[in-house]
């Protein structure tokens, strides 16, 4: 849940799937209305928090010290550890086994550490890094623990839905579960995780590093926003797929046959059911494209799928 953090004003259409994702299901898409270019994702529910990092240090550093006080966390040399090996369950969400990890490649290996696996859940500060003051010296916290504290706060020790890009299965939720778990000593932290599948741009992920990002605010300048939305909806959250210069004409086209319909509740159930089958909006869109066919009118249906045909 580290989108209301991360995210920067000009939304990359990545982000912008991610934020859509969470917002359908979970109706909590929290402080995204500051995300103006992501607001062609409207209507979304009104968000009950948007908890940023600074305001939330001094939760981080009663969660972490409730890891230490619980055997889960150590300190040294300014830094504390998660003791993974500890968690009998660590990295079932990513279905990797412990062993497997420890020898992987990506472990940082750090003479603090008892064990490779250990992560930090906070930072002694170098000098000239902004720091707070905490049980174990001036530092910041590490890049999980946020998720876990602030998820703790404003929504409780266990969540129905948690959403966020494929990309941080492990170790990003892998240690948000971790932690949340053996604080709360309540498993499971998330009853459901849905995870988007990341867009590619021609053969490439769409990423802030490669610079090939599309931005929703340039897609808005030439295109419906409603049409956008269905270039987006088209494709399943799990799947991924590439941006391709036919999509737009694609989905505003397909916009004007469902308007062209007419009012009415074609394919309202069967939208229904493909969205409670796992957020499956190819298969409503795909319905409300049969039911448009048939000469029923569909605006109910798409308004399902936040597109309103008409004021
Ligand atoms: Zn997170």
């Amino acid at each position: 849940m580290s989108l209301t953090g991360l995210i920067p004003p000009d939304v990359s259409l990545n982000a912008a799937i991610a934020i859509c994702a969470i917002a359908f299901v979970s109706g909590t898409a929290r402080g995204f209305s500051g995300f103006g270019s992501a607001l062609i994702f409207m209507p979304l529910a009104s968000s009950m928090a948007a908890p940023q990092l600074v305001a939330a240090v001094l939760l981080i550093i009663d969660f972490i010290a409730g890891l230490v006080a619980r055997g889960f966390a150590y300190a040294s040399g300014g830094d504390v550890y998660y003791r993974v090996r500890n968690y009998p369950d660590y990295g079932k969400l990513s279905k990797r086994d412990i062993d497997d990890l420890s020898s992987g490649a990506r472990v940082d290996q750090s003479e603090l550490k008892d064990d490779p696996l250990d992560f930090a859940l906070w930072k002694a500060a170098k000098p000239g890094e902004p720091s707070w003051d905490s049980p174990w010296g001036p530092g910041r916290p590490g890049w999980h623990i946020e998720c876990s504290a602030m998820a703790l706060k404003e929504l409780g020790e266990q969540i129905d839905v948690h959403g966020g890009g494929a990309d941080l299965i492990f170790p990003h939720h892998s240690n948000e579960i971790a932690q949340t778990e053996a604080f709360t000593g309540k498993p499971p932290f998330a009853k459901i995780w849905m995870h988007n599948a990341l867009l590619q741009l021609g053969e490439e992920k769409m990423s802030k590093s490669l610079g090939n990002l599309v931005f929703v605010h340039d897609l808005l300048e030439a295109h419906d926003a409603r049409a956008v939305r269905l270039a987006v909806v088209g494709h399943h959250y799990r799947d991924s797929w590439e941006w391709t210069d036919g999509l737009m004409p694609a989905a505003t086209e397909r916009l004007g046959r469902w308007a062209d319909a007419g009012s009415g509740d074609g394919a309202l159930d069967e939208v229904r059911l493909a969205l409670d089958d796992d957020l499956d909006t190819p298969a409503a869109a795909a319905a409300i494209d049969a039911a448009a066919a048939a000469g029923h009118g569909v605006a109910s249906a798409a308004a399902l799928l936040g597109v309103i045909l008409y004021d």
